[in-house]
């Protein structure tokens, strides 16, 4: 998507050879028009399939996964908190992340109530790298015994295992813009 391979060739930064900052518009400040269209986008790509709701996780996932909501008839968005695997989670659908930017395991959480049998998913984030907070997520909507549509992502970073693996399983991935590699600094994007 142009206009997001745009902004992250004029404000994304790569650190060291595997971290991508886009603070400025995606995950600390917000560019409400970008969002928007990338969340046209992810609707319009995943439309036909009839998500009946959006999953995703706190936080970084939430704006994109609210935009695109907007642009499917108005579905509502869940998102799976962050927490601890202690009395939070009693009666929680619960599954363990490895986090790949803060380097420590994650429980995430989500109440069955907003998940409901034979719902159909559409899971959203911000970021797709090694895949482990999108097996989360589809391991809480196997829990649910809800059906995952698709995937929806800002940016993949197309150098980690995440995409492949999971289009392997013939899971309908869409990412907005995939990031080759990071050079000096510089991030690389494909065609
Ligand atoms: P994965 O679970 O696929 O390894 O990583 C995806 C999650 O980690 C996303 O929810 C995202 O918030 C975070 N993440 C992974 N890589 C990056 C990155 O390069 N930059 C930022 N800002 N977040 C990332």
């Amino acid at each position: 998507m142009q206009a997001l391979k745009d902004a992250i060739g004029r404000y994304g930064k790569g650190i060291g050879s595997s971290i991508i900052k886009v603070d400025m518009f995606l995950n600390h400040r917000l560019d409400i028009p970008l969002l928007n269209l990338m969340g046209k986008a992810l609707a319009d790509h995943f439309e036909h399939k009839k998500p009946d709701v959006i999953l995703t996780v706190e936080a970084s996932g939430i704006a994109l996964a609210c935009f695109t909501a907007l642009h499917l008839q108005e579905i509502p968005v869940v998102f799976a908190k962050k927490g601890k695997a202690s009395n939070q989670a009693q009666d929680m659908l619960t599954s363990s992340v490895y986090s790949f930017t803060h380097q420590k395991e994650n429980t995430i959480l989500v109440d069955p109530r907003y998940l409901v049998k034979g719902q159909k998913v559409l899971i959203v984030d911000d970021f797709l790298a090694n895949g482990q907070a999108t097996e989360g997520l589809i391991n809480i909507c196997r829990q649910a015994e809800c059906e995952v549509i698709g995937i929806g992502i800002g940016i993949e970073k197309g150098f980690q295992e995440g995409g492949k693996g999971l289009r392997g399983r013939g899971i309908d991935v869409k990412s907005l813009a995939i990031v080759k590699t990071i050079r000096d600094g510089r991030i690389i994007l494909d065609d």
